[in-house]
């Protein structure tokens, strides 16, 4: 791609649409809530879009809360939760790391009368009293659909696609394979060929920049398209797509600043646009009923399957974002065309 075609792109996603709005000042609600966020490595969305918005919306319905991030480290989760239960929180929010330290720290805080919220993972065995996300089989269906749309847009015919998949401890990336493979079984039935398919530990960026070398390598690098689950296994692939001269539709999720360019720069086909502030006041309504000890809105139920149970939930909806929507992102107010032209083309 030109330059002066890259930076065309960036200036269109750069248009000048700055929303703001004003959230009702709650008044003060009694009660703390702790939030614990998972890591720092997995995705940039924890620290530069959850943390801050969960902060500002905590604010504005005047709930006082305390917002720390396990840094990738299970001992240190539990470590955390115990501080913040020795604290006096009447609530919990918790990131699992993985399901079953997840369950042990609900554990806990229910026995010390603490309530618990899932934010974002499900905690199977777990026993929060809500679960806030988004609809995660319909990410991995954006995404399958995304891949799908972009190969096709580029006349391939029974292409080689590699899948790089998330955490196989956290419940979301089974959630996002499962919608994902619903779009992408039938093509392989058509006589596309899946030519890799492997989960990354942790959603490490790092080790996905391995795992996709052996992959690629296996396929004898031969590869055209890569259903990445998020931005950051997104970024790996691309690191080493451009290593050996090869560009393809990769998708990924989060809208991150560096997804958003990737796409900007055409190394990378979609996002997945989950309007994280939706997901903070989600977050912070559950957690005003549970204080006010009113019963909170919610869309449904999610199925713990682990744990026998249905677990009430609010689940929002997810956006497909490709280069000619980028611009929607920002209008949305969720990157700045700041942030999103500082890239390095
Ligand atoms: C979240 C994704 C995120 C991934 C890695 C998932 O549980 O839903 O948004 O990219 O974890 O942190």
């Amino acid at each position: 791609v030109a330059l002066g075609a890259v930076t065309a792109l960036i200036l269109a996603a750069c248009g000048n649409d700055d929303s703001s709005d004003t959230a009702d000042t709650g008044s003060s609600v009694k009660g703390k809530v702790g939030v614990i966020l998972p890591d720092t490595q997995s995705s940039a969305r924890w620290e530069s879009f959850d943390k801050p918005l969960l902060t500002k919306a905590f604010e504005e319905a005047g709930v006082e809360a305390d917002i720390q991030n396990a840094l990738g480290d299970k001992s240190k989760f539990v470590s955390i939760a115990d501080g913040m239960i020795q604290d006096g929180v009447s609530i919990l929010a918790i990131v699992n790391l993985d399901s079953a330290t997840g369950a042990q720290v609900e554990a806990k805080a229910k026995a010390a009368g603490v309530k618990t919220i899932d934010y974002d993972r499900l905690t199977l065995g777990g026993s929060a009293d809500y679960y806030v996300s988004f609809d995660n089989v319909k990410v991995g269906e954006l995404q399958g659909q995304g891949l799908v749309d972009c190969l096709t847009a580029a006349k391939k015919t029974n292409p080689s696609i590699i899948e790089l998949n998330g955490s196989p401890t956290d419940n979301n990336a089974t959630l996002f394979k499962q919608g994902y493979d619903s779009v992408l079984d039938p093509k392989y039935k058509e006589g596309w060929k899946k030519v890799g398919d492997q989960s990354v530990p942790d959603w490490d960026n790092a080790k996905a920049v391995t795992i996709f070398e052996q992959l690629l390598t296996a396929a004898g690098g031969n590869v055209d398209g890569v259903l990445a689950a998020n931005d950051g296994l997104g970024n790996s692939a691309i690191t080493v797509l451009k290593k050996n001269g090869l560009k393809v539709p990769v998708t990924g999720q989060d809208a991150t600043v560096g997804g958003l360019q990737n796409i900007l720069a055409g190394d990378q086909c979609m996002t997945v646009y989950k309007p994280i502030k939706q997901e903070a006041e989600g977050l912070v309504k559950l957690a005003v009923a549970l204080l006010k000890g009113e019963k909170a809105e919610t869309t449904g139920t999610v199925r713990d399957d682990q744990g026998k149970r249905d677990v009430p939930s609010l689940l929002l909806t997810p956006l497909p974002i490709t280069k000619d929507s980028v611009k929607d992102v920002v209008a949305d107010g969720f990157v700045t065309k700041a942030e999103l032209c500082t890239g390095n083309y």
